[in-house]
């Protein structure tokens, strides 16, 4: 049987990143991040749309991740940070893993309230964690993030999870609800 897939779908500063690379660290699964993998292509007009706080093209995106998660064998569980982030893209994966065997496992949605992923992203100071990146990108979650939570609520795969707390506090409620 092929390896699970888990989903961690969330605001900005919801803390997805975080989570999924102690996931990783904790249990060998492979991190693939979305944001980094566009991040590390350094496309000047790819990098421009993710300072406004837009969504990059899915085309673009799905490109990355497939190359990403093809490039993993088959029997080693991926977490996914930041994709799929709306419908087009959770059907592409849908029918994309299959190639692999694989289906989605398992999502989790951190929830945070926005006060504190405003102080959150002041902390991690990264270049598109400007006022009007974020309150962009917490209406595109919101707008096309949040039916892509419904879609794997109707299959039911989702879990919603408290994000608020330290790190190790929000490990330990995801670790409860994969147990
Ligand atoms: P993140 O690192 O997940 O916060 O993503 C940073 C930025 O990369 C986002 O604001 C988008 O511009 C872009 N991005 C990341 N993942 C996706 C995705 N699945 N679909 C479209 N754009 C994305």
């Amino acid at each position: 049987m092929a390896a699970e897939v888990f989903v961690l779908i969330g605001p900005p500063g919801a803390g997805k990143g975080t989570q999924a690379q102690m996931l990783s660290d904790g249990r060998g699964w492979t991190h693939l991040s979305s944001g980094d993998l566009l991040r590390a292509a350094s496309d000047p007009q790819v990098l421009a749309t993710m300072q406004q706080g837009e969504l990059v093209d899915s085309a673009t995106v799905e490109s990355a991740v497939g190359r990403a998660i093809a490039a993993v064998p088959d029997d080693q569980p991926i977490v996914l940070d930041g994709f799929p982030r709306e419908m087009g893209e959770a059907e592409w994966l849908d029918e994309a893993l299959v190639k692999y065997g694989r289906s989605v496992t398992k999502v989790i949605k951190l929830t945070v309230d926005q006060d504190e992923v405003w102080n959150r992203l002041q902390e991690r100071g990264r270049a598109d964690d400007t006022p009007g990146s974020l309150s962009e990108r917490w209406k595109e979650f919101e707008d096309q993030s949040l039916p892509v939570a419904e879609h794997y609520a109707e299959l039911g795969l989702l879990t919603e999870i408290d994000g608020e707390g330290s790190p190790d506090d929000v490990a330990e409620r995801i670790a409860e609800a994969l147990a």
